[in-house]
């Protein structure tokens, strides 16, 4: 599994088949306000694609 550490220090993580996120305190503080309205694998896209996302298309491709 490929894994980058976001700018907030969540680790995100992805492979073929499945795409995990640890969550710093920020987001998972905000998980678990949104959690129950937003799907964890949603959850991981807001997570990944920040405004002025400097991640590759490749990257985002992958999190679809
Ligand atoms: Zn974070």
């Amino acid at each position: 599994m490929k894994t980058i550490s976001l700018p907030c220090k969540c680790k995100l993580g992805w492979d073929e088949t499945e795409i995990s996120l640890i969550m710093c305190n920020i987001h998972y503080n905000a998980y678990l306000d949104k959690g129950l309205n937003t799907a964890a694998d949603d959850f991981i896209k807001i997570v990944a694609s920040p405004k002025g996302s400097h991640y590759s298309p490749k990257i985002l491709e992958s999190l679809r």
